[in-house]
């Protein structure tokens, strides 16, 4: 194994991850096993780069640039640095023009064009070579000392401001291009997948203690409150409600239709409709094809059912064995949890989830080791996270809906029920309309797929999401025209806001250029991305949950003000989307480092305006 080059506590020079820039670091550990250093950046920032990526301060010596240097000196190479961890001033122009050469000029002009969405990349056909040469300096702070920031450009590489000009010395990539200059510097940054062998250092949810018992407590909580919205008065005041006998609670034939209802789901996944899409680079830097297909399944899935009803199957089994089928799906989830981690010891590292990846078996059985488990072309957690717990809730809904009208001998069901099926029904059929925008989420990204999304998915989701009518089954509220009327308003509201927020950013993560976002301010960062700063993600910095929440209010509203239950829904969300957004900022400061800081500063609210 080589020997460490660099001391702990020493200053050397550290290049930022995907980038040619190097800025001055101090060296705060080293990782044998790994051979990476970690390595603070004087804004704070921290992270491990490879031995090749850390040089002795006194590497790069300091020359003054040459006039043809400053005239190459641009607002193009302003945003580059502005980049950096370590920029905190834009620096002025000084070029004098009355020696530029006619190419100069020519370069010049071609800047001038492209100059705001432009930034320095190195060509791909470059040799690659680790010699370095300084190219500038510049004083970044006073007080006695004069800290210098060091722009580094490789020697061998040919770094050039892309043009679509031939034989130009420089070109000029613009910023239309910037998505795919990311995309490459993140395959070729191992920066995260070193990380991802280190293990996992941040423990969620209370670390192993946490989710040990979050793992008992969340099958509980769904049993009791399943229990408590059949009983007759639902007051807390009756809490606990009282336990079945243990032998009821089981059925093969819940099983049986939960199995075949999560198979019926996976058939038409694999059905060759619908388009392909590539998911967003992940940190190893592979990107990941998704069949996009939930939308055509979920009509599928409608002529089904009415099949179904067609001939005379009866929904009304939902309702009377809510309980049964819930512990199906939970002993499902559970059975997928050990599968999922059994066969994420048979993956590469790089494949591993920065979160799950801790070492203790409870912690990452819940988190999920895995990033996207997949059996050939067959993504688990894509398949999991819209399909057969969200269209099961329309389902389950509908079922109850059925249960209403024959409980209550109704021939249609309630406004109230109606009022419910249809919001939640719009939530789905959008969520499943914009399939592709899951795969831009945490979830995702981000997330392992373990027992915790699992359960989400096949359990949670459908059997507490559709607490609401289940109450309503057993206890009708009749809502006069006029307050159903306020309710859809405010169900609207949250909807555009929802759906504004989520399609805004989407369209921005994956097309930065497109001319309807033109309108929007952006922070850049230091990794390529943008931070939108103005629109609704200039509101608040979570602008959907607030429409979530909006929405899940407007769900529990149409069951009146006689018991809590039907709000468990929102109590529960706002506890969930606060913890949620707690972890988002955490991993956005992590990636943005300043230019999160300069986002919060601009935005300041997280989801409530004025509140929080
Ligand atoms: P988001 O869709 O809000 O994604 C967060 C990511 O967006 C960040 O990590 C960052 O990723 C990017 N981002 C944050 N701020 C900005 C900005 N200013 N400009 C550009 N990009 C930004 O998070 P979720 O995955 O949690 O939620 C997705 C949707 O799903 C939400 O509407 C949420 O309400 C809903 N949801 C619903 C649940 C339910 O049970 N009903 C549960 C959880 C979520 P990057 O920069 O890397 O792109």
């Amino acid at each position: 194994m080589p020997a460490k080059m660099f001391s702990d506590g020493e200053m050397v020079m550290g290049r930022w991850p995907g980038s040619q820039l190097y800025y001055e670091v101090q060296v705060t550990g080293y990782n044998k096993s790994t051979q990476l250093y970690a390595v603070k950046y004087k804004d704070g920032t921290e992270l491990n780069l490879k031995e090749s990526d850390v040089k002795p301060l006194n590497y790069f010596k300091t020359k003054k640039r040459s006039s043809s240097q400053q005239r190459s000196r641009s607002r193009t190479r302003s945003r580059s640095r502005s980049r950096s961890p370590a920029r905190t001033q834009t620096p002025k122009r000084s070029t004098s023009r009355g020696r530029e050469t006619k190419k100069t000029v020519q370069k010049e002009e071609v800047q001038k064009k492209d100059l705001p969405a432009a930034k320095f990349v190195p060509q791909e056909n470059s040799t690659i070579n680790r010699s370095v040469s300084v190219t500038d300096h510049k004083e970044e702070e006073e007080n006695n000392t004069t800290k210098k920031i060091y722009r580094v450009v490789e020697h061998k590489i040919r770094r050039e401001i892309v043009t679509d000009q031939p034989g130009l010395p420089y070109n000029l990539r613009t910023k239309k291009e910037e998505g795919k200059v990311v995309e490459l510097e993140t395959k070729d940054d191992h920066l995260y997948i070193k990380k991802q062998v280190e293990g996992t250092h941040e423990w969620e949810f209370g670390g192993r203690i946490g989710v040990f018992f979050i793992m008992f407590f969340l099958p509980i909580a769904l049993i009791l409150l399943l229990l408590m919205c059949a009983q007759e008065d639902a007051s807390v005041q009756n809490f606990p409600p009282p336990i079945p006998a243990l032998e009821t609670l089981w059925s093969s034939t819940s099983l049986g239709i939960f199995v075949l209802w999560f198979l019926f789901q996976a058939l038409l996944y694999l059905l060759p409709i619908g388009k392909i899409v590539d998911g967003v680079p992940l940190a190893n830097g592979k990107k990941l094809k998704y069949r996009i297909n939930a939308f055509y399944a979920f009509l599928l899935c409608g002529v089904a059912v009415a099949a179904a009803l067609y001939n005379e199957l009866k929904l009304i089994y939902i309702y009377n064995n809510l309980l049964q089928l819930a512990i199906s799906s939970m002993v499902f989830s559970f059975v997928l949890g050990i599968y999922l981690y059994v066969r994420s010891w048979r993956v590469p590292a790089d494949e591993l989830a920065i979160g799950g990846n801790s070492g203790s078996f409870v912690y990452d059985f819940f988190i999920g080791r895995e990033l996207n488990p997949r059996i050939r072309n067959f993504d688990l957690k894509y398949f999991c996270e819209l399909r057969p717990g969200l269209m099961g809730w329309v389902v389950i809904n509908l079922g109850l809906l059925f249960a209403e009208m024959e409980f209550q001998h109704r021939d249609v069901p309630s406004l109230a029920m109606i009022l419910v099926n249809s919001f939640q029904l719009l939530y789905v059929i959008d969520a499943l309309w914009n399939e592709e925008a899951i795969l831009t989420t945490m979830d995702i990204v981000h997330d392992g797929f373990g027992y915790m999304l699992a359960f989400g998915d096949l359990v949670w989701v459908p059997f507490t999401y559709s607490l609401q009518a289940y109450y309503l089954v057993n206890h009708p509220n009749e809502l006069s025209w006029p307050v159903a009327l306020m309710i859809i308003a405010l169900n609207t509201v949250g909807y555009i806001i929802f759906r504004g927020a989520n399609s805004q950013k989407n369209a921005f993560r994956r097309n930065p250029q497109d001319p309807k976002l033109a309108h929007l301010k952006t922070i850049p960062t230091a990794t390529g991305k943008n931070l939108i700063v103005s629109g609704w993600w200039g509101f608040v910095r979570h602008p959907n949950y607030l429409g979530d929440l909006i929405m899940a209010l407007a769900w529990s509203l149409p069951c009146g003000f006689n018991h809590i239950i039907p709000y468990f829904y929102i109590i529960y969300f706002t506890c969930l989307l606060i913890h949620r957004e707690a972890r988002d900022e955490h991993l956005c400061r992590k990636k943005y480092g300043v230019a999160w800081s300069k986002y919060c500063q601009q935005v300041r609210y997280r989801i409530f305006p004025y509140i929080y």
